[in-house]
Formats: structure tokens, C-alpha cells, sequence
């Protein structure tokens, strides 16, 4: 039987249609040989972690243990300020005490951080069984942004990524997506504002979890953080894209393409070998017709290999009549890769080419170049790979 505080399954529609997702992945084949080792990590740390857990599972549990239910908030209320079991002031010694034996908080621990002359914070977290993963912390205008991981490592290939070499050890449960915004937020101590799930992993190779994360990133009795402000990246898996846009979630859509056509982007993302190009646009026309909201298209400016104007027009051609924006980035360039960034004259011409096309497109800087701001560096380097 499904333990109770598992996962409650209201409102996620992922549960009703696994069957089909999972046959998806495995038509795609996306599932790896990783797929069982995380699935037993998630169920051995899912039953223990209070950071998995919406209220209304927090009461069951506290119940369980013959306490009253009102505690279920006081304890939800703090978990989400990011406070350890001795912080829980209102919470009789005893009951913390009893959590704490029976339980773990399943957040992420920052262990090391990183400070560009830009600002940029990156953050190496480790989780309860010892992994580690990567966030990057952002301040703009608007706010502070936290990029964050869904995966320990990733299993999507993509040649110009630090992420994916070494494959993905295991998926992230939500307690510890959300440890990532809690731990940051106590660090900086200011509000974080907007998320973007675009660290390490494919989101929606691990989303069950995503999903719930999410619900819980957004409850009004904890960060209550607006899903408005969080955008979820994925490489452009078509079924999950579905899903995301069934749950009603009205978070923003970011597919990483990063070519304008198959054969640039088999050459940078394996997964262009399984899902063409018109898969996945035709998947990001399906989001916006499902939610009415907008599709962001990543676009990594590699020098001599996607940022010729032609690919600027090819990509134009694709995209047009579609309700989205386009973000270039030049490459965070690894030592590992032969790519490198493209340069500011070809970016500006890339840039130019799209808008005289009437493609909405916007030049993001590269952040954090000094402190291994590409995806997955720095958890390289702490696990003993100097990159
Ligand atoms: S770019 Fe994203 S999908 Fe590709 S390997 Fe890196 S983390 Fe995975």
C-alpha cells in the first residue's frame, strides 16, 4: 500500500496519466539504466522527509504520532522559513524532538558558495544521502532569481553541458527543489521572487516531482512564491510538455533549442535524434494553445556552429506564428567542450535578424562567467573534477 504522506495525488494529473507518459519516454527512449537506482533513492528518502509534505500530509503524519493537528501549520510554517527542528520555538521540546527521530527535514545544505564580481552567487547544495547539487542566484531589477536542479547530473547528453557528463545519479523530491530556494533565501536574506527550474536535469524526466515542488513553492501558507515568476526549461519533451500544460500551473515554458534544424541540433542535444524539431515546436504550439500563455525558446550562440544569419532566418521561418520569445545567450564556454560563445558582432547581427523578422528575441548576459556559471561546472569540481 502507498504510504499516506507519499505523494497527495489531488490536482496532480501526472498520476492519471503515467501509464502514457512513461510509454512516451520509453518510445523516446529516455528511460536510462539510471531510471531504477533513482527511483529506489526517491522511495527510501520520500517516506522520511517533512519538506515532501503539504499540511494536510503533515497532520496524518503528526496524528500518527498521537499529536494534535493544528500543529501540522505551525510546523509547515516554519519548515518553509528554512528552520532546523531547535528553531521551532512554539513546538513543544518533545514533539521536535520526536520529529526529529522520526523524520529528516530532506532539504538542501549549502556547502559551498561562490561570488562573481557580477553579483551572481552560485551555490553547490548537498542533499541527505551526500549528493550535491548546483543553484545560481541572479539580482535584477525585478528581483532575485534562483536558478535551481531537478536532478543530480543529467542524462540528456548535450554536448556543449557540464551536467551531463557523468549522467544523473538521481532525481530531486520536492523538499529538496524547494531546500535549494529555502537555503538561498536564508543566505541572502532577501525574498527570492522568480525560479527558474533550468539548473542540472530535465524537469520532465522527474515530473512528479516537479509538480508537487511546485504546489508547494507556491502554498499561501509557505514561500508562497508566484507561479508566475517560475519558468521550467526542458529540452523539448513532448509528452511532458502535455502534462505541464494539463496541471493548470501557470508557470512559464522555456525549451532549450539552441538550432534552427536537426542536424545542428543532433550535433549539440542527442535527444534531437529521438524528437525532431517539429515535435518539439509543435509541442510548444499545444502549451500555448492549452494555457494561453507564451513559450520562452532558449538559444545558446555557438561561434561557427548555430549563429549564422541564415540559422537566424531558418529559425524565424520556424517559429513564426507561434506566441513566443526568444532568449540568446552566447555559451558559457566549458574547458571540456570544443564550443565556444559567439562573439558580440555575430550576436548583435543573430539578434537583429530575428526582430527584422518580427521574432520577439532579447540578448540575456552571461552571468557568472568567474565562478563556473555554466550549468554543472561547479558540482564538478567538488566532486574532485577539476574543469
Ligand atoms: S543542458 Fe539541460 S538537458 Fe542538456 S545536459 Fe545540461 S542539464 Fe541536461
Amino acid at each position: 500500500m502507498r504510504p499516506f504522506w507519499v505523494t497527495d495525488t489531488t490536482n496532480v494529473p501526472v498520476l492519471g496519466s503515467r501509464t502514457r507518459y512513461i510509454a512516451s519516454l520509453q518510445v523516446y527512449g529516455l528511460i536510462y539504466a539510471t531510471k531504477r537506482k533513482r527511483q529506489l533513492s526517491d522511495m527510501k528518502d520520500k517516506n522520511l522527509n517533512l519538506l515532501d509534505m503539504f499540511p494536510e500530509e503533515l497532520e496524518k503524519a503528526l496524528e500518527s504520532l498521537g499529536e494534535k493537528k493544528f500543529r501540522a501549520k505551525q510546523v509547515f510554517s516554519w519548515l518553509h522559513k528554512g528552520a532546523d527542528f531547535d528553531e521551532m520555538t512554539n513546538i513543544p521540546k518533545a514533539l521536535r524532538e520526536t520529529l526529529q527521530s522520526e523524520f529528516a527535514l530532506g532539504g538542501s545544505a549549502i556547502v559551498k558558495r561562490r561570488e562573481s564580481r557580477d553579483g551572481t552567487v552560485k551555490y553547490l547544495y548537498e542533499l541527505g544521502d551526500g549528493e550535491r547539487v548546483e543553484g545560481v542566484r541572479m539580482k535584477y531589477k525585478h528581483g532575485v532569481s534562483l536558478c535551481i536542479s531537478t536532478q543530480a547530473g543529467c542524462d540528456m547528453g548535450c554536448a556543449f553541458c557540464a551536467s551531463a557528463i557523468g549522467g544523473c545519479a538521481r532525481n530531486l523530491l520536492p523538499g529538496e527543489m524547494l531546500g535549494e530556494v529555502l537555503s538561498a533565501q536564508r543566505d541572502c536574506g532577501e525574498r527570492i521572487s522568480n525560479v527558474v527550474l533550468m539548473g542540472s536535469g530535465e524537469p520532465m524526466l522527474n515530473l512528479e516531482n516537479v509538480l508537487k515542488f511546485l504546489r508547494l513553492l507556491s502554498h499561501p501558507e509557505g514561500l508562497n512564491i508566484s507561479l508566475r515568476s517560475v519558468s521550467v526549461s526542458t529540452c523539448g519533451l513532448p509528452e511532458g510538455i502535455a502534462l505541464l500544460a494539463d496541471s493548470g500551473l501557470p508557470v512559464t515554458l522555456a525549451i532549450s533549442l539552441h538550432a534552427p534544424n536537426d542536424a545542428i541540433r543532433q550535433a549539440l542535444m542527442p535527444v534531437a535524434k529521438r524528437i525532431p524539431v517539429d515535435d518539439v515546436i509543435k509541442a510548444a504550439r499545444g502549451y500555448v494553445k492549452t494555457t494561453g500563455r507564451r513559450v520562452i525558446f532558449e538559444y545558446a550562440l555557438i561561434g561557427g556552429v548555430n549563429d549564422e544569419p541564415e540559422h537566424a532566418r531558418e529559425l524565424a521561418g520556424r517559429l513564426r506564428g507561434i506566441q513566443c520569445h526568444v532568449n540568446l545567450i552566447p555559451l558559457n564556454a566549458l574547458a571540456e567542450s570544443k564550443f565556444t560563445g559567439s562573439g558580440p558582432e555575430r550576436t548583435a547581427e543573430f539578434l537583429k535578424t530575428l526582430t527584422d523578422l518580427h521574432i520577439s528575441a532579447t540578448l540575456r548576459r552571461s552571468l557568472g562567467a568567474d565562478i563556473d556559471g555554466a550549468c554543472g561546472q561547479l558540482r564538478r569540481v567538488y566532486n574532485g573534477v577539476q574543469v
